[in-house]
């Protein structure tokens, strides 16, 4: 990546913290009159920490910690690594996990014990696989803008983990500013919808597409595209990367992952939304200078 500050001649964007793949980048830049930006990583920190562990009936929350923690331990997921940490801080050491698999914007699953545990997307069970208690304690850790997450063992949902981040403070004002610079922002996330439009609501964001699997998120992009809109889409992880490659252009904050800042025409270095305006702004005013 160079500098957006070479195609202005004054390092000013390079001095912002932005990052482009080349000079043309500009001219998309200029253009985009709709803009996509990830939940988790982007309006908000990703730095998940463990909230609750609910139970099912007559099973003991350390139990449904300790599986969920050990499976949790072998997976890089924000979601997982907060189930992996806090159960190392209520429980001390985390259990050897055998057989792991990782299935992107579902979950994941391993044998602790000889006991063979799923953790994932709660919507992946059907309401049968559910108790009652469990349905109402999901709905109540959502309304406090919970994400939460099903712990299975022996073909029944055994309890529910809730994890939250926080919205980054400078979220509500890039949203703002975005929407004043005539740009259209949609928050798309693969969380369900109810986190989905509390964060939105938050942040000043109207529309929202949730429950998106990570294959999905490209299609949601070609679609606006298709309507007739220049697309941006923001984004810091490795289920952003086709959608970011897809947009008009791609913006990738600096404190995600690898692969999502090669997707990517454009890198935020502090991973922090304003700067998007800025760099918006700054093609803007560039080409009016050339001119
Ligand atoms: P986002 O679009 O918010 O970054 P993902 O596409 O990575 O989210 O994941 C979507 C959903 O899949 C999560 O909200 C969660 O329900 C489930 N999920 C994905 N990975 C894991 C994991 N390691 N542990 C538990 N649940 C997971
Ligand atoms: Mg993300």
């Amino acid at each position: 990546a160079t500098p957006l500050g070479l195609m202005n001649g004054t390092g000013r964007g390079a001095k912002q913290g932005i990052l482009i793949s080349g000079p043309e980048v500009l001219e998309s830049t200029r253009r985009v009159d709709t803009i996509v930006l990830d939940k988790t990583g982007t309006v908000t920190t990703g730095e998940l920490s463990l909230q609750e562990v609910i139970p099912s009936a007559g099973v003991a929350t350390e139990e449904v910690l300790r599986l969920a923690g050990a499976v949790e331990n072998a997976s890089e997921h924000p979601i997982a690594r907060a189930i992996a940490d806090g159960t190392r801080e209520r429980l001390g050491e985390l259990g050897e996990v055998e057989d792991f698999h990782n299935t992107a914007g579902h979950g994941v699953a391993g044998v602790v014990d000889g006991i063979r545990v799923t953790v994932g997307r709660v919507s992946q069970f059907s309401d049968e696989e559910l108790t009652a208690d469990l349905v109402a304690a999901r709905r109540e850790a959502e309304r406090n803008r919970s994400t939460v997450v099903a712990v299975a063992w022996e073909g029944a949902v055994r309890g529910l983990i809730a994890v939250a981040d926080t919205i980054k403070p400078s979220s509500a004002v890039a949203v703002s500013e975005l929407k004043k610079l005539g740009l259209r922002p949609i928050l798309l996330t693969g969380d369900n919808q109810t986190v989905a439009q509390i964060v939105a609501r938050e942040v000043g964001i109207d529309e929202v597409i949730a429950e998106v699997m990570p294959e999905d998120k490209m299609a949601k992009i070609k679609e606006l595209q298709e309507a007739g809109h220049v697309v941006a889409m923001v984004g810091d992880g490795i289920n952003d990367a086709a959608a970011l490659a897809q947009a008009d252009l791609g913006i990738a904050m600096g404190t995600g992952t690898d692969v999502a800042m090669a997707a990517s025409d454009m890198t935020l270095v502090r991973g922090d939304l304003t700067v998007a305006v800025t760099a918006i702004r700054l093609a803007r005013r560039t080409l009016r200078n050339i001119k």
